[in-house]
């Protein structure tokens, strides 16, 4: 293991300063284009341009003009994940001229399902080098920009404020309104775009600058922080995220060839918004497009009696404190709960109990602690007929609950206490501490990793 590990690192450490090389490169081949560029030249693209673009140029009302208008543009994708991958491959394909990525982060395993900008060999990576490195490949001749650090407030202006339109390609909800802001501060359009599992939504804000609505107008309170579930618990598919940042790259083309990334003059204001909202899974169309209203009269970013500046933004605007922050769950009290340990010791002595797992059927259809009946919390949410139960009511000896980390176990508890699985006291009715992520880290390291 130590020697993988280490063999892994020592790619991952490698790749970088391959990036770094070509990185160089492009930049000496960009100045020496810019040189022959120079020396007369009757067309006002290059001849490599019009045999890149020459397909998309063709396409009736594109044209010479779009093109042009592409290259003059500085788009910002905030966000190199599985939204900000196809984004920024297909803006990078189009000939943006200039393309900035954001992230902190650094290629994981499990994002190669749908970031597919990254690769298995750039696992460890920077996402921003890894995205960049697969971008030059595509496309060598447009000029990139790195920025390795989460948007911040004390860097959204510094960042936001060298391009002309920004593409809101995270996961989080403080992000979405500190991307917004900043975007209302500096005028520059946003294209907002979000997936979860089989769905997605994707809108265009502040468009024209001055005038669209923004992500507060359309979102003026941020969900409760307990429901907040990112991709990484709960899943998405990796096409509908794919489908929703290619999405996002047409908005943001369309936006640039036809001009619109001027802000408005005088009364001619933003023209009919939708959020169009994609499920890949449902019963009805797979797109649906919704009328949006307009800017709210009494948006705390946006409207005339807002006092939201640059300046405020930096100092006073606590984005983590307006999300919230999920509290841990504390629905038992301490001697309601076991640790894995004592749990390990009771299966060890045989002793009678029941077993319940509570995570969703495909969290545990992947992997459970032998004899553990499934019974999801969102039946015990719903209100569900659960005969499951009642069986487990039948037999003798304390009932132990377990789910992926110890949250919904608790919850499930005190329901099944609701119900009288207690009877009255006389039997324990508790959960596992930690849950099967802790489990598997103590007692049983083959359990698949989630
Ligand atoms: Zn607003």
């Amino acid at each position: 293991m130590d020697k993988i590990d280490h063999l892994r690192r020592e790619i991952a450490k490698r790749e970088s300063e391959l990036a770094d090389l070509k990185s160089q490169l492009a930049v000496a081949e960009s100045e020496h284009r810019t040189q022959d560029e120079s020396k007369a030249w009757r067309w006002p693209l290059q001849d490599h341009e019009y045999q890149r673009y020459g397909r998309q140029m063709v396409v009736p009302s594109f044209g010479l003009q779009a093109q042009l208008r592409l290259k003059n543009s500085r788009v910002l994708v905030v966000g190199a994940g599985g939204l900000g991958c196809p984004a920024a491959a297909y803006l990078a394909g189009a000939g943006v001229g200039v393309l900035g990525l954001v992230d902190a982060d650094e290629v994981e395993v499990s994002n190669l399902h749908r970031q597919v900008a990254h690769s298995t060999g750039r696992v460890g990576m920077s996402k921003v080098l890894s995205a960049i490195t697969y971008l030059r490949e595509l496309n060598p001749t447009i000029t990139y920009k790195s920025h390795r650090e989460h948007l911040s407030p004390h860097n959204a202006q510094a960042i936001v404020s060298q391009y002309d339109l920004v593409l809101d390609c995270t996961d989080h909800p403080t992000s979405r309104y500190l991307v917004s802001d900043a975007c209302i501060l500096l005028r520059r359009p946003l294209v907002s775009a979000s997936a979860f599992q089989t769905s997605g939504q994707l809108i265009v804000l502040n468009s024209p600058p001055g005038k669209g609505p923004c992500y507060r107008c359309v979102f003026p309170r941020p969900p409760p922080p307990e429901s907040v579930v990112g991709c990484g618990e709960g899943g998405v598919l990796g096409p509908v995220v794919g489908v929703m940042g290619v999405l996002q790259a047409l908005e943001a083309i369309k936006l640039i060839a036809r001009g619109g990334l001027e802000a408005a003059e005088g009364e001619e204001g933003a023209g009919e918004q939708r959020v169009l909202i994609f499920s890949a899974m449902g019963d009805g169309p797979s797109f649906r497009s919704v009328r949006m209203r307009g800017r709210r009269k009494d948006c705390f970013a946006c409207s005339a009696e807002a006092d939201l500046t640059l300046e405020h933004l930096e100092t006073s605007v606590d984005y983590v404190q307006f999300c919230g922050v999920a509290k841990p769950v504390a629905v038992l009290r301490p001697e309601e709960r076991i640790t894995v340990k004592q749990y390990c010791e009771i299966r060890a002595a045989h002793s009678e109990h029941t077993l319940l797992d509570v995570r969703e059927k495909e969290h545990f259809s992947l992997g459970s602690i032998p004899g553990a009946i499934n019974v999801p919390i969102s039946r015990f949410n719903r209100g569900d007929e659960m005969p499951e139960l009642t069986a487990a009511a039948g037999k003798d000896g304390p009932i132990y609950v377990v789910c992926r980390v110890g949250n919904d176990s608790q919850v499930a508890a005190r329901k099944l206490k609701d119900l009288g699985f207690d009877n009255g006291g006389e039997r324990f009715v508790g959960d596992i501490s930690g849950g099967i992520q802790a489990w598997r880290g103590a007692v049983d390291p083959t359990l698949p990793f989630l």
